[in-house]
């Protein structure tokens, strides 16, 4: 080996779901909208100017912040932007995970969590859901160097209510506690109103999903401006302008469009329900998701078996090969129609 490659920070990458592009294809692994984003968003895109882009966007992302901050009645100086939610866990972890002393989190959970923890040489603790894949909020107690969860989890979908995380935020008053809310808008409560009482809490979210906004890239951090002054911070000395122009103006009509953003999850929820009772009369069983995704197992037949039947007919899940979840499918939710094909295939491929 020459030199220079002993000092190179080596590091295992995360994995993102594949991003197949076929004809025909049902895409139901990245947990992304089946629905387009607000009409708003679109009529901004055709009206946009190409010469504004030889301008440098504006590094407090202000338009956006002050459309989020309003949204939730926050002030503007309780929210921090960034690219997608994956790029503000990142400046997260590099801000307030530098005790030295491990940090929790799930051992079924977001992949990415031990990957920038291991990328930034924070040490780190997984903690085991319980028999039902349920955190154990008791488990979250003991010298830490801060905590992150998603709520609901990621990929069981099960949520966790705001008494329990309350404790746990509650218990650990000398860390930050990141509360990571990719998924809250499809059934859950978000823990935001606890920010007010507690000025180590962080909540996470994204327009990802609810908002139907994936490949824009646009995630958010609401807490106490503290916090959020000290992420800016490192925001500044890592890359000021993180969010295009275009990103800034999309997002803020998205957020604004209260009524189609309702619809949107509304429709989604009413098909994860929809699609949790023929999922069970073919015999899967899952926990009770509240997110846009289910993450099921079969009473018979292994998942990687279904994964690859389903990969073959262009409808496309995810599977992990964890250990402890390697028999199950993480199935996001689509349109009506998607799910109805997936189940009609289920059904003459299982019973
Ligand atoms: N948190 C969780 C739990 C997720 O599942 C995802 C989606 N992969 C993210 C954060 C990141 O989403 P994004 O960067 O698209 O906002």
């Amino acid at each position: 080996m020459r030199n220079w490659e002993s000092y190179v920070r080596k590091v295992v990458p995360y994995v993102p779901g594949e991003q197949p592009n076929e004809q025909g294809m049902i895409k139901l692994n990245t947990n992304e909208n089946p629905y387009p984003p607000s009409p708003e968003v679109a009529r901004i895109l055709q009206s946009s100017d190409a010469d504004r882009l030889r301008l440098y966007p504006d590094p407090n992302c202000g338009m956006l912040v002050d459309a989020i901050a309003d949204y939730y009645g926050k002030s503007s100086s309780e929210v921090f932007v960034g690219v997608g939610s994956d790029d503000v866990l990142a400046m997260i972890f590099l801000t307030f995970f530098c005790s030295g002393k491990p940090i929790f989190f799930p051992d079924i959970t977001y992949s990415f969590y031990d990957v920038w923890a291991d990328m930034l040489r924070i040490p780190y603790e997984t903690k085991a859901l319980d028999e039902h894949f349920l955190i154990r909020s008791e488990d979250y107690l003991g010298e830490n160097g801060g905590i992150v969860f998603p709520n609901p989890n990621a990929p069981t979908g099960i949520l966790m209510g705001l008494a329990e995380i309350e404790s746990i935020v509650a218990k650990n008053r000398d860390v930050v506690v990141v509360v990571d809310e990719a998924y809250i808008d499809f059934g859950g409560e978000s823990a935001l109103p606890l920010t007010e009482k507690y000025d180590n809490l962080l909540v996470v979210q994204t327009f990802s999903k609810s908002r139907s906004m994936a490949g824009m890239r646009l995630g958010y951090a609401m807490g106490n401006a503290k916090l959020i002054g000290y992420l800016n911070d490192v925001k500044y000395s890592f890359n000021s302008y993180t969010m295009s122009r275009l990103a800034l103006e999309l997002g803020t009509a998205a957020i604004k469009d209260q009524e189609y953003f309702d619809q949107t999850r509304q429709k989604i929820m009413e098909t994860r329900e929809w699609t949790k009772e023929r999922l069970r009369e073919l015999g899967f069983s899952f926990g009770d998701s509240k997110s846009n995704f289910i993450f099921a197992t079969h009473e018979r037949i292994p998942a990687e078996e279904i994964f690859e039947a389903l990969r073959k007919k262009k409808i496309y899940v995810r599977h992990f090969s964890k250990e402890r979840i390697r028999d199950y499918l993480r199935i996001s939710i689509g349109t009506k129609e998607e799910m109805e094909t997936l189940i009609e295939f289920l059904r003459g491929y299982l019973l």
